[in-house]
């Protein structure tokens, strides 16, 4: 692992941005947020290129942004009302979008500095271990909650472990937040690349985009990829659920998700012949193509990011579970450790 100074937060402390390497990929990695900064790998002609959305000094990533390769705590997504019930105390979280919490409140897990370790059981890859400790009530949570992040770079794989105890009962939900291009960062809409996910059924979602508890079958709608689908190819077609997203930005359920890794989603880039695999064992996906993104923000090279420019695959137990009991728990007691894992396996292919 190479570690080298990235800038200085306005109390000066130090951000660094750390590089691990395999000889397919090079992924740079920030202590800010435990960001995922880029992600450099090559084309079916062996062209290197970022893939994924970002900036190239600090000050970007300083500044208001939408989570750019950010890791989310301590609550992925929505959480209705910012409020939850958990043993029979009300908690109020921050209200950041709509009526709603999203992504952990106003000052979420993309928005400390973490601090950087050897990892403690390193496996073949050239790895790093991020923690960071949320104190008791942190934007409303309950409980002291200690995470930590290993990232580990090996062959194709870019594997993603988190890890988290707490001291009093609390609801816990981590994912990584990045935007992924795999014709390249800044390269313009990834409408035509071409995606599959795992998933028969999917969280349908009110007009704030919380779950209505439902899980709706996937078939017949433009939510379908069972089979491989241009990702812009229904964006357009007028259903409901995609014009309340503006896009689509739901949460889909993982056929067969029985605690062990699985193949959640595949995307290929039809001109780059670059793969991406999404593995995990979480439940849930939340797939997102871009639909906010509205050309205000120049990420690296200059590149203005506009609706569309990248699609988010961010592994999750679902959006507004503390208050949806038909869901998968995600609550975390003292004594228990909070364990999940996601694989992003990149590859490129002829044909
Ligand atoms: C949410 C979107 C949101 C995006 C960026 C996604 O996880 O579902 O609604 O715009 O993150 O904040």
């Amino acid at each position: 692992m190479e570690s080298a100074p990235f800038g200085r937060l306005k109390d000066l402390r130090s951000v660094e941005r750390l590089v691990l390497r395999s000889h397919q990929l090079e992924v740079a990695l920030l202590t800010f947020g435990a960001t995922i900064a880029s992600v450099r790998t090559p084309d079916r002609h062996g062209r290197v290129d970022d893939v994924v959305l970002g900036f190239d000094d600090l000050d970007g990533y300083l500044g208001p942004h939408p989570y750019f390769g950010a890791v989310i705590g301590r609550f992925a997504n929505r959480i209705a009302g910012g409020r939850f019930t958990l043993d029979g105390e009300e908690h109020q979280l921050p209200v950041n979008n709509g009526p709603n919490c999203m992504h952990g409140g106003t000052v979420g897990f993309d928005r400390h500095v973490w601090s950087a370790h050897e990892p403690r059981d390193p496996d073949g890859g050239d790895a790093v271990e991020l923690r960071h400790v949320s104190p008791d009530g942190d934007m409303g949570f309950p409980g002291e909650l200690a995470a930590n992040v290993t990232y580990t770079v090996r062959d194709g794989d870019l594997r993603v472990d988190y890890e988290a105890t707490t001291d009093r009962a609390t609801v816990v939900n981590l994912t990584n937040h990045s935007y992924f291009n795999l014709a390249g960062a800044g390269s313009g809409t990834v409408e035509g690349h071409e995606m599959r996910l795992a998933a028969s059924r999917f969280t349908p979602v009110d007009a704030d985009l919380i779950p209505t508890g439902e899980l709706a079958p996937v078939a017949g709608t433009p939510l379908n990829f069972v089979t491989s689908q241009p990702i812009g190819a229904a964006l357009r077609t007028g259903a409901e659920q995609v014009v309340r997203a503006r896009g689509f930005d739901h949460n889909w359920v993982i056929d067969g998700a029985d605690g062990s890794v699985r193949l959640a989603a595949q995307v290929r880039e039809p001109n780059s012949g670059r793969v991406l695999e999404v593995w995990t064992d979480q439940p849930g996906v939340q797939f997102y193509s871009g639909n906010f993104l509205d050309a205000t923000l120049a990420g690296k090279g200059g590149r203005v990011y506009r609706q569309g420019d990248a699609f988010c695959l961010e592994t999750q137990h679902f959006p507004d579970s503390p208050n949806q009991p038909e869901f998968p728990s995600t609550v975390l007691r003292p004594g228990e450790t909070y364990r999940t894992s996601t694989v992003f396996r990149f590859r490129a292919v002829t044909g």
